[in-house]
């Protein structure tokens, strides 16, 4: 099976089908009027309540005609599941909407996984690909739009066409990592995915100072074994700038035992007291989902007692996230800081992209500066010698992906942005990149030289002439 047109006769109607009915119903949506997805989940981390920031937007636009129009959700439920895994080509076609934790469940059967799966369980494919994601496994295989072989997409001028990388829309499949949903929606993915072994042993290494920590991960980037230890997986956790692990993961066919982080057991605490561990290969991919890393803290499901009543399907990151949403919609917590005198808290919710070399002064930095804790790791590198022009890492270049989530009091004085805009110029000084998933506070000049404005105003103007989609800066830094 090679992608979309070599799936089977019936799957193939009734994806047309549904094709057809979406691109109708974007084009039935009156000029200037906004577009969003219908999606019931998201993991995007800029709050609005994007009815009212959308019409303003759209009001702001010259020319376009005022009045309220509410935003128009695209129905996009039948693009949300896996519509075929070949097991003999190692590849799946699949809905763009369908969450890793469908997409896991459909391919774990077959012993395989996607090259890189996101560990939040509610990210879905098309997400992933247009906002960038990475995982343990992005050392060796990049980032997920790098296993990707061919996108289906509804540009924003209402056309569907197929992107592979040598086709006439090269362009578009080189562009669309990073663009947001401001191209155009993908609609389906043909991805590659790779063979699993039932378990996953897992080695974690101390580190008493970042600098030997990031040598280790150039190591490892150079060996693919660390100590004599197979790395299928790399990531790490530093809960301060003395005190850093490096967990290095090998597939296994053996588990002379298994841990269960989904009951009463929390993951990440158990880096700072087990030097090693097994788990199976599901509950590997998903070991940072119930606690949403260590996010969950807040909700009081790390507390021992609490955590007995806190039902199990209720520990996952899309129900910590809906409840991040509704604080930020009513003002709960900003109140409280209020009624007690405490000063407000800076939300500080991010993932920045820094070369290896320059890791250890990365953390010295956050430390003094942020002061934020625990901060993820992730080392990635791309996939071959190919760019991605709207996200412009370099190839063979090793990279640390850090990634820090919470909030910090800002000093007498100071406003929301004061952390966020430090962390921009330090990432800028460091030859580094940040995702944009989350707030953004760049000059609109500074933003087009970091994500290439050139190259995507070119994109802009051959997918979405006539603007119908949001712009990028629009979207990731004025968060309309
Ligand atoms: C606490 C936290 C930790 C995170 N850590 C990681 C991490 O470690 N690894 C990681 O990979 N990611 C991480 N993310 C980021 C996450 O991967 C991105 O936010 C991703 O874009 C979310 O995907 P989603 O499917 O939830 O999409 P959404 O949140 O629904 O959408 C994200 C953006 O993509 C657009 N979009 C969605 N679907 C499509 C589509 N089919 N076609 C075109 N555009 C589309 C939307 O318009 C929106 O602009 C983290 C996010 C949070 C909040």
């Amino acid at each position: 099976m090679t992608g979309i047109s070599g799936l089977p006769p019936a799957k193939l109607a009734a994806h047309e089908a549904a094709v057809a009915r979406l691109r109708d119903a974007y084009s039935a949506v009156p000029p200037g009027v906004p577009v969003r997805l219908a999606k019931s989940t998201s993991n995007l981390f800029r709050f609005r309540d994007s009815g009212k920031a959308a019409v303003a937007a759209q009001a702001a636009k010259p020319g376009q005609a005022a009045g309220a129009e509410t935003v128009r959700q695209l129905d996009v439920s039948a693009f949300g599941r896996v519509i075929h895994v070949d097991p003999a080509s190692r590849t799946a076609v699949v809905g763009a909407m369908t969450t890793y934790e469908d997409l896991c469940d459909a391919t774990l059967p077959h012993n395989l996984m996607p090259l890189v799966v996101p560990q939040l369980k509610t990210i879905t494919l098309g997400g992933a690909v247009t906002g960038l994601g990475i995982e343990s496994t992005s050392l060796q295989n990049g980032l997920p739009h790098e296993s990707v072989t061919e996108m289906q997409i509804l540009t924003g001028d209402g056309r569907v066409v197929t992107a592979t990388e040598d086709n006439e829309h090269r362009d578009l499949f080189f562009g669309f990592p990073n663009s947001y949903g401001t191209l155009g929606y993908s609609l389906a993915l043909t991805i590659e995915l790779m063979p699993v072994r039932p378990y996953v042993y897992l080695r974690h290494f101390a580190f008493n100072d970042p600098d030997s920590c990031m040598d280790a991960i150039a190591e490892i980037a150079s060996a693919s074994s660390y100590q004599g230890h197979r790395a299928d997986f790399v990531d790490g956790t530093a809960f301060s700038a003395k005190e850093l692990y490096l967990t290095v993961g090998a597939f296994s066919d053996k588990a002379p035992w298994l841990s269960d982080y989904t009951g009463q057991q929390i993951y990440y605490q158990s880096l700072r007291r087990s030097r090693e561990d097994f788990l199976t290969i599901r509950d590997y991919i998903w070991r940072w989902d119930t606690d949403w890393f260590w996010c969950s803290r807040p909700f009081g499901v790390q507390h021992k007692a609490l955590r007995r009543f806190w039902p199990r399907r209720y520990r996952r990151s899309d129900v910590y996230r809906k409840l991040v949403a509704l604080d930020q919609k009513y003002g709960l917590t900003a109140v409280l800081y209020e009624k007690r005198h405490q000063p407000q808290r800076e939300m500080v919710v991010q993932d920045v992209e820094i070369p290896v070399g320059r890791g250890g002064e990365f953390l010295g930095f956050f430390e003094e500066s942020v002061h934020m804790r625990p901060v993820w790791l992730c080392p990635l590198r791309l996939r071959g010698e190919r760019t991605w022009p709207l996200y412009p890492l370099r190839p063979g270049e090793v990279y640390v992906n850090f990634g820090f989530w919470g909030t910090v009091p800002l000093p007498p004085g100071k406003a929301d942005g004061y952390y966020n805009r430090m962390v921009e110029e330090e990432v800028s000084a460091l030859g580094g990149h940040k995702s944009l998933y989350s707030t953004a506070f760049y000059s609109e000049e500074e933003f087009r030289s970091r994500y290439n404005g050139q190259a995507y105003d070119k994109l802009k103007a051959e997918y979405d002439g006539d603007g119908r989609l949001l712009g990028l800066y629009d979207k990731c830094v004025r968060g309309r």
